[in-house]
């Protein structure tokens, strides 16, 4: 990694005139890096890559808008699952000496984890997957094998039908063996990215999959318009058994969601407010990752995880929302929210079973 400067002589410097544009670097460079299906697989592992995006992160540290780096497996699953992927199947892994590995693994995984015992950890899961060549580590497909397809008519008036498909891949395991995933798309509709959740096991995994891609469909706006069949009924699909989405907005690549600013009130009672924002804090993380969004107000790395209280599913980054901007969700939700919290302040207190609680022998 350069590190005491250029030798040779620039043409000019690189003009970056907001953080917005230096935002825009980030992302282009956290997509080339983290591209699940590369073009360009040298990229991910270029030192210079590594070093360029280090940089953008220091900059974009030193303008406030920080990136949450240091806990790799956590909060950027997807990165590293995709770093592990990459690094096992470096062929020449086996051969190179043990600093060889940590430089690449730095490079890889930059600029998600740079912290010693991260990558002494991805060091030695590619050592371990390395030693099993049997075990192929997870399949570069977009989607990979798939599991289930669910089909669904699309009927738009004055126009011919559409078929709508909802595919869930087969659960896989993380090379790392902490945790499982399992990749689904929704073809057909606005919104049709692979995503991946993850789960503790397989199990858990598919179940989140098919929750989120079910809210994927309950959410869009085709089933909001009534224009979901399943195949041969005369009424729509109006079941509602899934989590509903909210804390969605609007983006150049999807302007099919709601404006922030119109949720925007500063006179909401600041009470209800905190309430609100402790439930959206709180909720289980559900590690479904659509990529790093940006808050649509102040450009700020909002989170790229998913929580949920078991009825509704939002962004991680939707509390941030209400603190620094003012939104103010609906109020079908803060009621639900308040139902939620009364319902936990009602329930009698069992205190029997840890009474009788016995600490571990041994
Ligand atoms: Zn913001």
């Amino acid at each position: 990694m350069p590190k005491g400067g250029v030798t040779r002589a620039m043409p000019k410097t690189l003009p970056i005139s907001d953080k917005y544009e230096l935002l825009a670097l980030y992302r282009a460079l956290w997509e080339a890096k983290f591209n699940p299906h590369p073009t360009q697989r040298e990229l991910q592992g270029s030192p210079f890559v590594a070093n360029l995006i280090n940089q953008v992160a220091a900059m974009l540290d030193a303008e406030g808008l920080a990136i949450p780096g240091e806990t790799p497996a956590a909060a950027h699953p997807r990165e590293w699952e995709i770093a592990l992927t990459r690094a096992c199947e470096t062929t020449q892994w086996a051969e190179w000496d043990h600093d060889t590995k940590v430089s690449y693994a730095r490079d890889l995984l930059a600029p998600v984890a740079s912290a010693a015992d991260h990558v002494e950890r991805f060091i030695g899961l590619v050592d371990a997957q390395q030693k099993r060549p049997d075990e192929a580590p997870p399949s570069d497909d977009l989607l990979g094998d798939l599991l289930v397809v669910r089909e669904y008519d699309l009927k738009v008036p004055g126009e011919p039908d559409d078929g709508v498909q909802v595919r869930i891949g087969v659960p896989h395991s993380v090379p790392s063996r902490v945790a499982y995933y399992c990749r689904f798309q929704v073809v057909g509709l606005s919104r049709n990215k692979v995503r991946a959740a993850y789960g503790v096991d397989a199990l858990q995994a598919l179940e989140l999959a098919m929750q989120m891609a079910m809210a994927v469909v309950r959410s869009s706006a085709e089933a909001r318009a009534g224009r979901l069949y399943f195949p041969g009924d005369s009424e729509p699909d109006l079941d509602t058994q899934s989590l509903r989405l909210i804390g969605y907005w609007r983006s150049d690549d999807e302007p099919e969601w709601p404006d922030p600013k119109d949720f925007v009130d500063q006179e909401w009672d600041e009470r209800e407010r905190d309430i609100v924002v402790s439930h959206l804090q709180d909720g289980r993380a559900v590690w479904a990752q659509c990529g790093l969004s940006p808050c649509r107000f102040c450009g700020k790395p909002n989170g790229s995880a998913e929580l949920s209280d078991g009825v509704y599913i939002w962004p991680e980054g939707l509390a941030h929302y209400l603190v620094e901007h003012g939104v103010r969700l609906p109020q079908e939700f803060v009621d639900h929210v308040n139902a939620q919290c009364d319902a936990l302040e009602q329930t009698r207190v069992d205190s029997t079973w840890w009474r009788r609680v016995t600490p571990r022998e041994g």
